[in-house]
């Protein structure tokens, strides 16, 4: 499957990419519409990713067109902006995106790949993707034949070395490789595979085929990493079981590790608000302050707690209270850089974390952001919020000085008729 993404940042590219990739795509990544245009003639792509704002062409434009092509008219296109206009979704929408994310809710956009990637797989069954390395052109034909007319794609090469260059390039759920072969040994193939940086990709499974049929070999080959090995001439029914029963269990382990990578990301997102959870802060924070320290930036806190929630649950009922503190969080994530750090640390209370930044910054965010929730009205409810705004000292590495600094500055915002700023040095 494969995955075309189109962003102006190269940060942005990496984290996109490798989300991507943890879901089997091969990502192309692109920073604009004149590089995107001819990476989709020059192959399909079964998803976009395209960002809002690019530098040259408008990229509504650019979905409508993709909208005309005949292979792309179902083809998922996601849309991923940092813009808080709310007629992003309605234009979006119009010009043929699947569905708008904001940059900063990958939560929301990682939940909808997941449901994709299960949807794209039932689709395709048992079809794997399969890497034939092979030298004798009619033997390759007689197997890429057979395999093809079972359903599975097949990507040939006559030499190990566009083979190994393929297997970079792109995802494949099995290699398949002759052992002797013009340029390079099977063996090669095989130890540049398991080489590999990538854990996906190392665990590839591997067949090796062989007239061959000599012990020392076959060891040779298991030690160096293949899963199985199947002598010429080919019987077919056995390649195909051997082949099945490989894919078969190596989609499990994906499946498995998916659902692992779901459970963890669970276990660090707040499920009312989608925001991450105080786990995931207390685990994150000090990783960025280590690092704000060692490289010399500014790095700040927010603590904010809604004014008198008590109240509005009293008032308005608990449920209501829970529409508030969506809708809060909602405000929070749209006013800051994807990069940065918003969180539910309890109850009505929340801790946003600003990378590269600096306390005169932080401290008008959090004036946006005052003012933001007071203009709010969920429910028709009229709410404020006390901030209270902290920027880590020289040499200070541990969280929970830092977070005591901007909480007492929220007990300060709180002491001075709330619904303000309040800045802790
Ligand atoms: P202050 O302005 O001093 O912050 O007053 P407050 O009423 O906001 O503060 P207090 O700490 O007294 O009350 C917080 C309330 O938040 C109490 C608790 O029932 C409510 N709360 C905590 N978690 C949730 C939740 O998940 N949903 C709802 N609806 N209410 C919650
Ligand atoms: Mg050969
Ligand atoms: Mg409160
Ligand atoms: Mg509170």
């Amino acid at each position: 499957m494969n995955a075309l993404i189109i962003d102006p940042s190269s940060s942005y590219r990496q984290l996109l990419s490798k989300l991507l990739e943890s879901y089997r795509f091969t990502a192309v990544a692109v920073s604009t519409i004149d590089e995107a245009n001819p990476a989709i003639q020059h192959q399909h792509f079964d998803i976009i990713c395209v960002s809002l704002n690019l530098a040259d062409t408008d990229s509504l434009a650019f979905c409508r067109d993709v909208r005309q092509l005949d292979s792309y008219k179902h083809v998922p296109i996601f849309m991923l902006t940092s813009s808080k206009d709310a007629d992003v979704n309605q234009l979006a929408l119009g010009a043929g995106v699947t569905e708008v994310f904001r940059k900063q809710d990958f939560s929301s956009f990682q939940l909808c790949l997941e449901n994709l990637v299960e949807r794209l797989n039932d689709e395709v069954d048992n079809n794997g993707q399969i890497l034939y390395i092979e030298d004798s052109a009619s033997t390759a034909f007689l197997v890429t034949t057979t395999l093809q007319d079972h359903g599975y794609h097949v990507d040939h090469f006559l030499t190990a070395e566009e083979g190994i260059k393929a297997f970079h390039k792109n995802y494949y759920d099995l290699l398949l490789t002759d052992v002797v072969l013009t340029d390079l040994s099977g063996l090669a193939v095989v130890r540049a595979v398991r080489d590999s940086n990538s854990e996906d990709k190392k665990t590839t499974p591997i067949i090796a085929i062989s007239s061959f049929n000599d012990n020392a070999r076959k060891l040779e080959l298991f030690s160096a990493g293949i899963n199985d090995y199947v002598t010429k001439p080919v019987m077919n029914e056995e390649l195909l079981a051997r082949i099945s029963t490989l894919i078969k269990s190596r989609q499990l382990l994906i499946t498995l590790n998916n659902k692992q990578a779901q459970l963890e990301r669970l276990a660090l997102t707040d499920q009312l608000t989608s925001l991450y959870n105080r786990h995931y802060l207390m685990d994150t924070v000090p990783k960025r302050i280590h690092q704000a320290q060692r490289q010399g930036y500014p790095l700040c806190m927010v603590v904010i707690d809604i004014d008198h929630f008590k109240l509005i649950n009293d008032n308005h009922g608990h449920s209501t209270g829970d529409k508030v503190l969506q809708a809060v969080a909602k405000v929070l994530v749209s006013g800051i850089r994807w990069e940065d750090i918003a969180a539910r640390f309890g109850g009505e209370e929340f801790v946003i974390l600003l990378d590269h930044c600096d306390y005169q910054n932080a401290i008008n965010i959090a004036e946006d952001l005052r003012k933001a929730i007071a203009s709010l009205n969920p429910c028709d409810i009229e709410i404020t919020a006390s901030f209270g705004v902290t920027t880590l000292k020289e040499n200070e590495q541990d969280f929970s000085s830092l977070f005591s600094r901007a909480d007492e500055a929220v007990y300060e915002a709180k002491e001075s008729g709330r619904n303000c700023v309040v800045f802790k040095e």
